[in-house]
């Protein structure tokens, strides 16, 4: 499952040209993609099918968000070296992987403790090293705020009044909002008070749900 060989190193190419053809811009965000083996991120029974763009299930009734969509996210992040970068929702932690090719100071939040568990032993297998953590997304992360960027990768009926807080001012938030269909927002903070709010496409996450899970 690990192993990445020159069948999968192809498939990945030909991911990262239908990536292009989406309209995907970002030649960083380009290259980070044509780096990550997301086939090493799910059950070994969808390895063929890794690099479609699609959603493909992963444990607690959860999925991996499919490539284009993980790229968009990333691109509208404008990423910088160095950054304090949060996520919420580590899932199969394909996307955190993905960010942590920026060398960022990343923490990520999951809410189910088998995924937690089971995206852990992913990034030690391919020693990368995330600072992750089994808690509730919808309270951020306290202890280790201002975040340059937070990255969401639930859908949020609304926004997390603590996740607003936890930004840096000139800070970005990529959240996707709504229930059963969101839109994608990207809010920069402005000012202590002021967001700037920009409007992207329909995505459809599975939802941001309350409390940790068992
Ligand atoms: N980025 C992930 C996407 C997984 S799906 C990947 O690439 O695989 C979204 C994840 O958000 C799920 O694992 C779900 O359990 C998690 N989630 C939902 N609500 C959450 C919350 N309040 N706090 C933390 N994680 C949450």
């Amino acid at each position: 499952m690990f192993e990445d060989t020159y069948i999968h190193k192809g498939l990945r190419k030909r991911m990262v040209s239908a990536l292009q053809q989406k309209g995907i811009t970002d030649s960083k965000v380009l290259e980070v993609m044509n780096k990550v083996p997301r086939h090493c991120f799910l059950d070994s029974s969808f390895a063929n099918i890794a690099y479609e763009d699609r959603a493909i299930s992963i444990l607690c009734n959860q999925t991996i968000s499919q490539p284009s969509t993980v790229a968009f996210q990333t691109q509208l992040l404008k990423l910088e070296p160095r950054m304090r970068v949060l996520e919420i929702g580590t899932g199969s932690g394909y996307q955190t992987a993905v960010l942590n090719a920026y060398d960022l100071k990343l923490f990520t939040v999951e809410r189910q403790k088998d995924l937690y568990d089971k995206a852990q032993k992913t990034f030690a297998t391919l020693n990368i090293h995330p600072q992750c953590f089994y808690g509730d997304g919808y309270k951020g992360l306290e202890g280790y705020a201002p975040f340059d960027r937070i990255l969401v990768t639930c859908g949020a009926p609304q926004i997390p009044e603590a996740l607003l807080t936890q930004l840096k001012v000139g800070g970005i938030m990529v959240i996707p909002v709504g229930d059963k269909v969101q839109k994608m927002l990207r809010l920069t903070r402005v000012t202590e008070t002021d967001f700037h709010k920009e409007v992207f496409g329909d995505y459809t996450f599975v939802p941001m749900l309350e409390n940790k899970a068992r």
